[in-house]
C-alpha cells in the first residue's frame, strides 16, 4: 500500500488534535507515515501510533525550524521523491498553506487547500472544499503529480488505529536558499487553557453586545471546555486580541458547535464560521441577520441568558 505523508503538527512534542484529524484522514488513502519535525519525539510517538501512523520520519536538526517554513517544504519535497507518496496531507493553517504551495512548485504537483473532506477516489484523491463563506461546495482532485492537500482543522473525527509509529532519523540539510529568513526570538503565547481557536469541537464568540465584558462568555465557553473569539467590532474596541478574530480577515473556524453572542451576523463574520455544524446565538433583537442561519436561537439579553445556560450545564455536568 502506498505511504500518506502527514506533516506532524505539534509543540515540543505535545501533537496537535490536527494531526490526528489527519492520520484518520491518511488511512483512507494508503499507509500513513508521519513527519516530525524538531525535538520532543518521544512525547509524540505514543499519540502518532495511537492514531494509525506506521512509520515517522524525522529531522531534529533545529535548523529546520529556524528558518521558518522553508525548510520543511524542500524536507517533504525529498521524500516526496525518495517514497513516491499517494499525497501529502499538511494542516490548513497558514504555516501548513505556505509549506504546501511550496511544496506543489517543488513537486510540480497539485495542491488543494482548505479541503474539508478527502476521500480515496478512482486512482487518485477527491477532495470538498467549501468556499465564498460557506455558500458553495466544491468537489476537486489533483491531476498532477503528487496530491498535496491542506486540509481545515475538524474535517475528520480522529479514530484511533494502532500503527507501529517506526522511526527513522532523515539525514536533512537544508540548502542555503532556504534560509534567507531566521527566527530570531519567539515567546509562547500566555496560556488561557482554553482550546485553540481554530481547532476547537466548540467555539463562543462575543460581539458589540458584550459592551466590554467578556466575562460571561468565557464563563459559558469555559463550562463547555470550548474557544472563545470575537467579532471585529469587539476586537477592534480592544475587548479582546485580535488573535480572536473570527471572519472574513479574522480566523476561519468550522467547530461542531458556534455560539454567536451579542453578534449582529454580519456578512464578513459570517465568512468566517458559516460551516460550523450548529449553530447557535443569542441576541436581544429578534431581527438581528445571525437568526437567519441559526439552528437554535436565543431573543434574550446575553447577561442574562449566558449565567442560565452556564448554571445548567454545570448542573447537568454534576
Ligand atoms: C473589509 C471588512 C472586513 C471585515 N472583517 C470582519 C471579520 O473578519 N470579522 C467580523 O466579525 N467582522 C468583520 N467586519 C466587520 C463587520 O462588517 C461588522 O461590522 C462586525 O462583524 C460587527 O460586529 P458585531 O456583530 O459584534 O457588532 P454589531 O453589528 O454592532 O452587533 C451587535 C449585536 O449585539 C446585539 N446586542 C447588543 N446588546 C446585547 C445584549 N446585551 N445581549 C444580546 N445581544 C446584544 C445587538 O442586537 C446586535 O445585533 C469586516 C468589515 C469589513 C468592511
Amino acid at each position: 500500500m502506498a505511504e500518506v505523508l502527514v506533516l506532524v503538527d505539534h509543540v515540543d512534542g505535545k501533537v496537535r488534535k490536527t494531526t490526528s484529524e489527519l492520520l484518520t484522514i491518511a488511512r483512507r488513502l494508503g499507509e500513513p507515515s508521519a513527519v516530525f519535525v524538531g525535538a520532543g519525539f518521544d512525547a509524540a510517538k505514543e499519540t502518532l501510533a495511537r492514531f494509525g501512523a506506521e512509520k515517522v520520519y524525522r529531522v531534529e536538526s533545529p535548523e529546520v525550524l529556524e528558518h521558518l517554513v522553508v525548510p520543511q517544504a524542500e524536507l517533504l519535497a525529498q521524500l516526496v521523491a525518495d517514497k513516491a507518496p499517494a499525497a501529502v496531507l499538511v494542516p490548513s493553517s497558514p504555516e501548513g498553506k505556505e509549506i504546501a504551495a511550496r511544496l506543489a512548485i517543488k513537486t510540480e504537483s497539485g495542491l488543494i487547500t482548505d479541503a474539508v473532506d478527502v476521500q480515496a477516489a478512482d486512482g487518485g484523491v477527491a477532495t470538498t472544499q467549501s468556499v465564498f463563506a460557506g455558500s458553495y461546495t466544491v468537489s476537486a482532485t489533483v491531476t498532477k503529480g503528487t496530491p498535496i492537500i491542506a486540509v481545515k482543522p475538524n474535517s475528520a473525527t480522529p479514530e484511533e488505529a494502532a500503527g507501529a509509529a517506526a522511526d527513522e532519523v532523515l539525514d536533512f540539510t537544508p540548502s542555503d536558499a532556504a534560509k534567507g529568513a531566521k527566527v530570531t526570538e519567539s515567546k509562547p503565547k500566555q496560556a488561557t487553557g482554553r482550546p485553540e481557536l481554530t481547532e476547537a469541537a466548540i467555539v463562543v464568540s462575543g460581539g458589540r453586545g458584550t459592551a466590554g465584558d467578556f466575562s460571561k462568555v468565557e464563563d459559558f465557553a469555559d463550562s463547555l471546555g470550548a474557544a472563545v473569539g470575537a467579532s471585529r467590532a469587539a476586537v477592534d474596541a480592544g475587548w479582546y486580541p485580535h488573535t480572536s478574530q473570527v471572519g472574513q480577515t479574522g480566523k476561519q473556524v468550522s467547530p461542531q458547535l458556534y455560539v454567536a453572542c451579542g453578534i449582529s451576523g454580519a456578512i464578513q463574520h459570517r465568512a468566517g464560521m458559516q460551516t460550523s455544524k450548529t449553530i447557535v446565538a443569542v441576541n436581544k433583537d429578534n431581527e438581528a441577520p445571525i437568526f437567519e442561519l441559526v439552528d437554535f436561537g436565543v431573543v434574550g439579553d446575553l447577561f442574562s441568558v449566558l449565567p442560565q445556560a452556564t448554571d445548567a450545564i454545570k448542573a447537568a455536568k454534576d
